[in-house]
């Protein structure tokens, strides 16, 4: 198998006409290097590790060779950054090398990130550094296993090319995975120019690859911003029940497929604080955790804007349908809130008080700044002997304990059934901030990937507590609350 094609690549989207996207190849790189290489994900992707790591196929992920089949594109898009809409954004430093079709059917997109300089670069040198390379793949990979839907990473690769940031840093390219990396800010960039032809071709591309059930639909554009806001609030939620904050959530980075997308800032949360922020240049908090189901359903209006000429020939017409159906936006995001709350506090039935059990939790956790990861993991219906250390004052959280015991009591599930249940969605392992940060110092200053190999190791299996990792479930030591992080780097 040596000798045969890297991927098996079939490209729809370079089919679609010359003004989605602009032709080029990867721009070579000096000493292409192979850091990590995601075996199970190649797998999946119906590839032989193996294969993927002969220098040849090195030489693919690396941008020195173009692989058989592949039509490298760097696509068109435009967006909101920060509220302020851009005409134009684009691929500035990366390249789809084409699409395969995996081992369940699911056609992925397989891109390099840090590839190069595109037309869409402007003032950005196409290049990304070695740590935020391995940022991403550490924290997309842990989003995956917790079962949250994502991009995944399928390698990275050092360039052997320095990068000038405000220090020189080594230079890597990641190899991304996606179920697409249509976005928002796609619709958006044919919008702007009035072009209608575009905007329908992108929506009939769309659903044929995503959605394929709205096509059967009387107004299969209605039906497409139907699924794509089921899937957005779904997501927003999945995020805010693992204390996730995407740190960008810019129309750019607004996944049309429903994946969490664009890992430059983003940071899970240590000690419970709504109003929490770490990207250094979220100067007024839009992008807070307590503000992103209201910004993704922002984001969801401005794909409905785009859809307005697609949904009907009347405008006032177009108009209504679009606000009615982002108006269920709340209601999806808050039952799946709901559903995941339930399922972290071990209820099976549902009952109108759960809403306000569960927040009266939470507010617990705020006053007391307990650790979010840590205290979902610890709720015991048997013993409170874990949970009470991670609150400086308990009494809230005793007579908070007192009402949820006697919830669970008109509950059907037997206590070890309902332990299983909630272990298997509160997770020990999230990739915490202090860790990431060791884990890429190590590979930075001493080229030493043990940490890095042990850490990826560990967050794929988020919800198995072992003994000899107990330290990976510890927050820092001294959280001073002051962790930043920043993107584009
Ligand atoms: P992001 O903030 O990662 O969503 O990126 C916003 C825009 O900036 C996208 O169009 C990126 O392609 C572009 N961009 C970010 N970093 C670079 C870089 N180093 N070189 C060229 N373009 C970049
Ligand atoms: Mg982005
Ligand atoms: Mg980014």
């Amino acid at each position: 198998s040596s000798g045969g094609p890297v991927f098996a690549f079939d490209n729809s989207y370079a089919r679609l006409p010359e003004r989605f996207y602009a032709r080029l190849d990867p721009t070579p790189v000096p000493a292409p290097r192979l850091l990590r290489l995601n075996e199970a994900l190649a797998r999946e992707l119906g590839l032989e590790p193996e294969m993927l790591a002969t220098p040849q196929a090195v030489d693919v992920l690396a941008g020195n060779r173009i692989a058989l089949g592949s039509q490298p594109i760097a696509l068109a898009y435009a967006g909101h950054q920060f509220g302020n809409f851009v005409p134009q954004l684009g691929d500035g430093r990366a390249i789809l090398l084409g699409e395969v079709v995996d081992r369940l059917g699911v056609r992925r997109d397989i891109q390099l990130k840090g590839s190069g300089p595109t037309p869409f670069s402007r003032r950005g040198d196409g290049r990304a550094a070695l740590g935020p390379v391995l940022r991403e793949y550490i924290v997309s990979e842990a989003m995956a296993a917790l079962g949250i839907p994502t991009t995944r990473s399928l390698a990275a690769v050092a360039t052997g090319q320095p990068v000038m940031r405000e220090t020189v840093l080594p230079g890597a390219v990641l190899t991304r995975v996606a179920t697409s990396h249509i976005r928002v800010g796609t619709f958006q960039f044919f919008a702007a120019r009035g072009d209608g032809e575009a905007l329908r071709l992108l929506a009939d591309h769309v659903i044929a690859r995503h959605y394929p059930d709205a096509r059967d639909e009387a107004n299969p554009y209605r039906a497409l911003f139907d699924r794509v806001i089921a899937r957005q609030a779904e997501l927003v939620a999945r995020w805010m029940l693992v204390g996730f904050i995407h740190g960008v959530m810019n129309t750019d980075n607004c996944s049309i497929a429903g994946e969490t997308i664009d890992y430059g800032p983003c940071a899970f949360m240590d000690t419970y604080k709504p109003d929490t922020v770490f990207s250094s240049i979220d100067h007024g908090g839009r992008y807070a955790y307590v503000n992103q189901p209201r910004i993704c359903h922002w984001n969801l209006a401005r794909f409905g804007e785009t859809l307005l000429p697609l949904l009907d020939d009347d405008a006032d017409r177009a108009l209504a349908i679009a606000n009615e159906v982002l108006a269920t936006f709340q209601g999806r995001y808050g039952a799946a809130l709901m559903a995941g709350m339930r399922r972290k506090l071990g209820l099976l039935t549902e009952e109108d008080g759960d809403g306000a059990l569960a927040q009266e939790l939470l507010d617990a956790m705020a006053e007391a700044q307990a650790d979010f990861t840590k205290t979902f993991r610890a709720l015991d219906p048997q013993s409170d002997d874990k949970v009470r250390p991670l609150f400086a004052e308990p009494a809230r959280y005793d007579a908070w304990a007192s009402r949820w015991r006697e919830r669970l009591a008109r509950e059907p599930q037997d206590a070890d059934a309902r332990r299983a249940a909630m272990q298997s969605v509160n997770p020990v392992y999230i990739p915490r901030n202090h860790r990431v940060e060791a884990v890429l110092a190590a590979a930075i200053e001493h080229d030493d990937y043990g940490p890095f190999e042990e850490f990826v190791a560990v967050l794929a299996r988020p919800f198995e507590e072992r003994a000899e990792f107990a330290d990976y479930a510890e927050p820092a030591p001294t959280d001073q609350g002051g962790y930043r992080t920043f993107c584009g780097t």
